[in-house]
């Protein structure tokens, strides 16, 4: 039985008032639950949230990682640094990331290496556009954006890592992909991973984002190969997430 994980992400959202506000109002509402939750926030505030959810169990991760350990590279961040920070997770390849900063599936593949390292867990957010979906090319997509990593990373990295499949069309649109939908492409990389190793496939959390709600988690999260979310814009409410993280 896989462990289900529910994971906000804040994006480039709020102040440091409202996400300390937004922070101490999960840490005290979310009570004793079976599933993981974390939030994901700016790299600015990582420390300032770490204290707001002292005493809770949600995780801390980060929206990004660099794909180098140190050294001359003006404006990234490290996953010593993360480390430092009280960061249990890290997003990678996250879709605007790839799209209006130009990380590409190698790049990706090398931040999420470089996360691996200080033990960081890498969440691969993998997805296709409206046009890739149009021209049923969601697959080979899905192929080119796990096997850049696969290669890199080996196979057993996914044992310590999360895959978040994350369709560009419904990002932020609020056109969640329909339960079978989203279900035919988590099951979709279940298999590819199960081709290299089924014990590892078996295993690892492929958790769904995209438009996710109070209103549509619990139907998500009840297909077979959705073990959770990723929320992006529903996150920023305390009340709404927490409803969502008790959707499990
Ligand atoms: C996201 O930003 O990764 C995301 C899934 O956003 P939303 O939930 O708002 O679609």
């Amino acid at each position: 039985m896989r462990q289900s994980l529910i994971m906000g992400h804040w994006n480039m959202n709020g102040s440091r008032e409202e996400g300390l506000k937004l922070a101490t109002s999960l840490a005290e509402g979310l009570g004793s639950v079976q599933q993981e939750v974390a939030v994901c926030v700016p790299f600015v505030y990582l420390s300032d949230v770490l204290d707001a959810l002292k005493g809770s169990s949600i995780a801390l991760g980060a929206q990004n990682v660099a794909d180098q350990a140190s050294g001359a590279y003006t404006g990234e961040v490290s996953a010593a640094m993360l480390v430092d920070c009280g960061c249990k997770y890290a997003l990678v390849g996250h879709s605007e990331r790839r799209s209006y900063y130009g990380d590409t599936n190698q790049s990706v593949a090398s931040r999420f290496c470089q996360a691996l390292k200080q033990n960081i867990i890498p969440v691969l957010c993998v997805g296709e556009t409206l046009e890739e979906r149009e021209q049923n090319k969601t697959f080979k997509v899905i192929d080119e954006q796990l096997d850049a990593v696969i290669e890199a990373a080996g196979i057993e990295s996914f044992e310590k890592a999360v895959i978040a499949y994350e369709p560009v069309w419904a990002i932020g649109t609020g056109k969640t992909a329909s339960d079978e939908q989203a279900q035919e492409v988590h099951q979709y990389i279940r298999q590819r991973i199960a081709e290299r190793s089924p014990a590892i496939a078996e295993k690892v959390q492929i958790l769904y984002g995209g438009s996710v709600k109070p209103d549509n988690a619990k139907a998500l999260f009840a297909m077979p190969d959705i073990d959770g979310g990723l929320v992006g814009g529903a996150s920023l409410d305390a009340k709404g997430f927490l409803q969502i993280c008790h959707s499990v």
